[in-house]
């Protein structure tokens, strides 16, 4: 393989590490480690030639390049094997053309990239199928590595549980006691993980299974790991891909750990330095206000780093008080023009639901970017007729309790705008047609 990559210090001290090598942050200074391309190398192969290859391997059933991550594998990790690669074919989501909806803001050019249609039902399938790959190969090489671990919010645990299922390793998660919904608790059960509920919030679990893992016998699965920033960056190359090569104006998400940011932002940066685009997008990081630290942190012009104990949130999977990729982040929004925004929990829960009547099923964390996107709009940062990519991180099926609150509204902080609350009938044909005349009036 002529391709190569490696560990090294995003704070930029010397030393290089394999990618199979134990090892979550810079022995020197304790910084964050990320994935490094040898890019002269991968500058060999001009933009049209990449464009082509990739372009052929979506949807190929050639084993592993079915799969979004792998038919990048050259970008992503270039030298694991074929017979180590633990894939669900994850990737390839519908870029969705938001038409209704669009229509509502008179934006006619509003996309929802729709990373929940997964095996898992969140974005986190395309890092976990990079990290259990890679100790796939680790363990197959004697390395002292008998199991995975991680801490979760509940999405990095349903996938971690699938993808060590799948590879027949281990796992073993790390979850905040009753602030996961049931789907997604479910979700490493059914896997075989062991699952184990702390009495503590998501940061609280953090710690612990920073802990756990210290002697190298436990890999580490948490976005800290950058394996699975390499995985989720494929996310930005199937947008430009799905816009025949060309970066939108804005990309919107959720985020809470700031891993996927992170991520989007260095998809973005390698097509720009393999001269694949031209221009960055304009990354905007939504948070929900009662789990805020790096709208905070953005507040103040990132001259201090927040860390705060996040309030509950619908939005339960970014209710997070001390993101670990921060330094990855504040580069993301600082060299894409960026920004950070937040919303309330009426906010997001009346974006989530004004998405659904428009045919999408909404997560939480999704409306929280819709919410910002509205925000955006309103005060004219986003000009309507630019291209805006929202980025969908789970799939609404997993929140189901969430939504079913709204349209009761039994919600605390939300007055349900858009609820469409069940109607209870008698075994009555004409009180039926009553109750349909008076709803089909509401439409007139
Ligand atoms: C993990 C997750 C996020 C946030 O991603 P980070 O990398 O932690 O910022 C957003 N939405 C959903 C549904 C998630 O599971
Ligand atoms: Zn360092």
């Amino acid at each position: 393989m002529k391709y190569h990559a490696h560990f090294s210090c995003i704070r930029g001290c010397p030393g290089e590490y394999p990618l199979y090598q134990v090892i979550y942050v810079c022995p020197s200074c304790g910084g964050l480690l990320e994935v490094c391309h040898d890019l002269k190398a991968l500058r060999q192969q001009g933009p049209k030639d990449w464009k082509q290859l990739m372009d052929a391997r979506v949807g190929s059933t050639e084993w592993p390049y079915g799969s979004g991550v792998w038919g990048m594998r050259e970008w992503v990790v270039p030298d694991i094997q074929d017979e180590h690669v633990v894939s669900m074919y994850e990737g390839n989501s519908n870029l969705f053309w938001a038409e209704r909806l669009g229509d509502k803001l008179s934006m006619p050019n509003l996309w929802v990239k729709l990373c929940g249609n997964s095996h898992t039902g969140s974005f986190k399938d395309l890092g976990m199928t990079v990290l259990v790959s890679v100790v796939k190969q680790m363990m197959a090489n004697d390395s002292t590595v008998r199991a995975v671990a991680c801490a979760s919010t509940g999405d990095t645990s349903a996938a971690l549980a699938a993808y060590a299922a799948a590879a027949g390793i281990p796992a073993i998660v790390f979850l905040p006691s009753d602030r996961v919904s049931h789907a997604q608790l479910i979700q490493p059960i059914a896997n075989g993980a062991h699952v184990l509920a702390l009495d503590t919030d998501f940061d609280g679990c953090m710690r612990i299974v920073k802990k756990v893992t210290e002697d190298n016998s436990i890999y580490l699965a948490n976005s800290m790991n950058s394996l699975r920033i390499e995985g989720q960056k494929t996310v930005a190359v199937e947008i430009v891909r799905q816009f025949d090569w060309e970066a939108p104006d804005w990309i919107l998400m959720p985020v809470g750990n700031l891993g996927n940011i992170s991520a989007l932002y260095k998809g973005f940066q390698l097509m720009k330095d393999l001269n694949i685009i031209s221009r960055m997008p304009r990354l905007v990081a939504a948070q929900a206000a009662r789990a805020n630290p790096f709208y905070q942190s953005f507040s103040m012009d990132f001259k201090e780093r927040v860390s705060l104990s996040a309030q509950s949130t619908l939005a339960s999977a970014i209710q997070i008080g001390n993101p670990v990729s921060y330094e990855k982040a504040v580069q993301a929004i600082k060299n894409t023009d960026g920004l950070v925004e937040e919303a309330s929990e009426h906010e997001l829960a009346n974006a989530g639901a004004l998405a659904d009547h428009t045919g999408m099923y909404t997560c939480p964390h999704t409306a929280v970017a819709l919410a910002v996107l509205f925000k955006l709009l309103n005060n004219g940062t986003i000009n309507r007729e630019e291209k805006v990519v929202v980025i969908s991180t789970a799939h609404g099926l997993k929140f189901t309790r969430a939504k079913l609150g709204y349209h009761q509204s039994t919600l605390s902080e939300v007055e349900s705008q858009y609820a469409n609350p069940l109607m209870t009938l008698p075994e009555d044909a004409s009180a039926v047609k009553n109750a349909i005349e008076r709803e089909l009036d509401k439409h007139a």
